[in-house]
């Protein structure tokens, strides 16, 4: 638990290893969403569904 909490909140991108920036997308969904600021690598946080997506590509 203590694990996952430091994933969720201090995470960097793999490419540039730069910190990933945290955008809450919906307020309603509740979904959040990580970025690098280069565009590298992304990935989202459905708590919802409990489950991580990940990506290459900043859509
Ligand atoms: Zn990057």
């Amino acid at each position: 638990m203590i694990r996952f909490f430091k994933n969720l909140f201090v995470e960097h991108c793999p490419k540039c290893n730069k910190e990933l920036e945290t955008h809450k997308s919906n307020l309603l969904s509740s979904v959040v969403v990580k970025s690098c600021p280069e565009q590298h690598y992304q990935k989202e946080y459905h708590p919802a569904f409990e489950t991580y997506i990940e990506s290459d590509t900043v859509s």
